[in-house]
């Protein structure tokens, strides 16, 4: 049975005192309200690790990355390693998200190194992946998605659902208010847990996590959440605000 995990992304969003007064109040939310049935993930941005991470001690929450490196040390100005985030109690990391893929030019090809670094190193990838509006437009939703977990995953072994999450995050409903309707994302979900079948075996494949991400709010995440295949949801603007990602947690 597959638990949901209920993630936030804040991407470059939050100073060190704001981190402390999100969970300050977060904390106190889930105190009174605190499922059995799903786990809850935040990825503060790298600065704010430290504070998230003190604050969450002792509490349910996981935390997570924004992106990472494939090696432990070295030459890689700008970069942060796998070792430097498991120090701070890191849990997840989020890899090929889409502004990654489509700001920062990240091909398939580097976000495979970084899943096998991350994956490696112990820590848990979520790996994004999703279409833009002119491949679903063209029919080729599932076609980019196949690609993306194909090369993305490639060389991974002892994959389990403790080890690898994927996240289906189509790009025309990241930060924009479109929500996939339900049907739309299970139609993903379900391509995708029979790629990752054929990638790690069916058993293997109905262990693992698939979170739909992209204008996930507290009024349609219900809705969302009852799919079959979708475990989780990975939301990014409404996780800054802690009423409304707590409405999502309980959703
Ligand atoms: C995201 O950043 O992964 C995301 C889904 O953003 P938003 O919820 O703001 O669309």
């Amino acid at each position: 049975m597959r638990r949901y995990l209920i993630a936030g992304n804040w991407k470059m969003h939050k100073t060190i005192k704001e981190t402390e007064e999100f969970f300050d109040r977060f904390l106190e939310l889930i105190k009174e309200k605190s499922l059995e049935d799903r786990d809850i993930m935040i990825a503060p941005p790298f600065t704010a690790l430290y504070k998230a991470y003190e604050k969450v001690k002792g509490s349910k929450i996981f935390l997570g990355a924004q992106n990472a490196c494939w090696a432990e040390k070295g030459a890689f100005t700008g970069e942060i390693s796998p070792i430097m985030l498991k120090e701070l109690g890191i849990t997840f990391v989020i890899v090929g998200h889409s502004e990654r893929r489509h700001i920062f030019g990240e091909k398939d090809e580097l976000i495979n190194k970084r899943v096998k670094g991350i994956f490696d190193s112990g820590l848990t990838p979520i790996l994004c992946v999703g279409e833009l509006l002119e491949e679903r437009e063209a029919g080729k939703t599932f076609e980019v998605v196949g690609r993306q977990l194909e090369k993305g995953l490639e060389g991974l072994s002892g994959v389990s659902g403790a080890n690898l999450v994927v996240a289906y995050e189509p790009v025309w409903a990241i930060g924009t208010g479109k929500t996939a309707t339900p049907s739309q994302a299970q139609e993903v979900h379900q391509f995708i847990r029979e790629k990752l079948g054929e990638l790690f075996g069916k058993e293997v494949a109905e262990e693992i996590r698939i979170l739909y991400g992209g204008s996930v709010k507290p009024d349609n995440a219900n809705s969302i959440l009852k799919e079959p295949d979708v475990d989780g949801v990975l939301v990014g603007g409404a996780s800054l605000d802690p009423e409304k990602f707590f409405k999502i947690y309980t959703a």
